[in-house]
């Protein structure tokens, strides 16, 4: 398969996780992949499996919160691999607690990694998608955006992710860029198993209970959510743009 052949994508957070199967599945199909993350040395892992299966792919050190940083690696990834087409804003982190006990910090914490960032990221590579007049722009919400107990800091956030990216996609429609979003249920990763501790529970008895809560029977894989990046970032979806496609083995 070779829809991205050609094209340069970039993946946030791409260390692990979501970000990392997103980052595999775009070289697999023939993307060259700037694998970001907080240092180059978590990104090195995804880079060596996109290598050692033919791919390419090219390791970089970014706080995505800090948007000097990002309008610097974003121009070495440009110059290194030949420009930017696609942009997938994944980085996040949780830090949950009752709303009565939440600290301020845990709040711009929060707010700053998985919302601004997007900013940061989207703000950059606009620059270099509108002057290609093309570019593919997809970020990471959650069901949570829905509301969900403990999480008033990533509920916003991910809402906001919801309404930057409609808004988004009427601004920079006219430059031929797509701009959507994806809104995971539970997806068993670092992060879901950093949920599990935090509630005394193994990450296998917290995902048998998020199973059981599911339409379907079961929590969800990093390459569950990959696949569906892969299609809103390809020509078999140029149509849509504004969207938010929720990813949830089917819960409400
Ligand atoms: P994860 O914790 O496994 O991986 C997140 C990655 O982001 C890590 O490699 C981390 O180093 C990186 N990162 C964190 N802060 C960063 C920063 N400031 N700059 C650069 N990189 C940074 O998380 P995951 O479960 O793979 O989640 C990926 C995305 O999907 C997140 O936006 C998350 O909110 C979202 N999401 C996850 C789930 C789930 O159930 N796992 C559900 C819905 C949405």
């Amino acid at each position: 398969m070779t829809r991205f052949t050609g094209q340069v994508a970039v993946v946030t957070g791409a260390a692990q996780g979501i970000g990392a199967a997103t980052a595999l599945r775009l070289a697999s199909e023939g993307a060259a992949v700037a694998v970001v993350d907080l240092s180059v040395e978590r990104a090195a892992a995804t880079v060596e499996a996109i290598t050692a299966k033919g791919g390419t792919a090219r390791g970089y050190g970014c706080d995505v919160a800090d948007i000097n940083a990002v309008e610097a690696v974003f121009a070495q990834v440009a110059a290194d691999l030949g420009g930017i087409h696609i942009l997938v804003n994944n980085a996040g982190i949780t830090r949950d607690n009752l709303f009565f006990k939440m600290p301020k910090d845990d709040w711009d914490a929060v707010i700053t990694v998985n919302l601004t960032s997007a900013y940061n990221c989207s703000q950059i590579a606009q620059r270099y998608m509108c002057k290609q007049r093309y570019g593919k722009i997809v970020s990471l919400s959650s069901r949570s955006a829905l509301g969900n107990r403990g999480q008033a800091n990533y509920a916003a956030a991910k809402a906001g992710i919801q309404g930057l990216t409609a808004t988004l996609a009427i601004e920079l429609g006219p430059f031929n860029i797509n701009v959507n979003a994806v809104a995971p249920g539970y997806i068993a990763t670092g992060m879901t198993a950093a949920t599990a501790e935090r509630v005394g529970a193994t990450p296998e008895q917290h995902q048998e209970l998020a199973a059981e809560r599911t339409p379907l029977r079961r929590v969800g894989r990093p390459e569950d959510v990959a696949s569906v990046v892969a299609f809103l970032v390809s020509e078999d979806s140029s149509y849509v743009s504004g969207q938010t496609l929720y990813v949830n083995g089917g819960a409400r």
